[in-house]
């Protein structure tokens, strides 16, 4: 999975813009869906809990670890360039370049 993700990086930084479009095309929507499947995971119930991260016993309240990191990277960082200090903010960046890589290519 992660080498998955850095094939993905390294296409973004490195792929000519052709090919980068293609990529982009067919694993954007991927990641998206993916994105999607998990926050759906990971939605508060009715009564404010993460069903996902909640226990038997230990209930964990709303937002969960797993949708804060997708708002920070989606929302709050999603147009901004970070450093890549973790394996989860290359996610974030390959989608980020992608996306200037489309901008640019239209
Ligand atoms: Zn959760």
């Amino acid at each position: 999975m992660w080498e998955r993700l850095d094939l993905l990086t390294e296409l973004a930084t490195r792929a000519d813009a052709p090919s980068l479009l293609s990529v982009a095309r067919s694993e954007l929507p991927k990641l998206t869906d993916g994105w999607r499947a998990l926050l759906a995971a990971h939605e508060p119930d009715d009564k404010g809990n993460c069903p996902e991260c909640s226990g038997r016993w230990r209930q964990q309240k709303a937002p969960c670890s797993v949708w804060r990191a997708a708002y920070d990277h989606l929302v709050v960082g999603g147009l901004a360039p970070r450093p890549a200090r973790q394996r989860s903010a290359t996610v974030t960046g390959a989608v980020t370049r992608a996306r200037r890589a489309v901008a640019r290519a239209h």
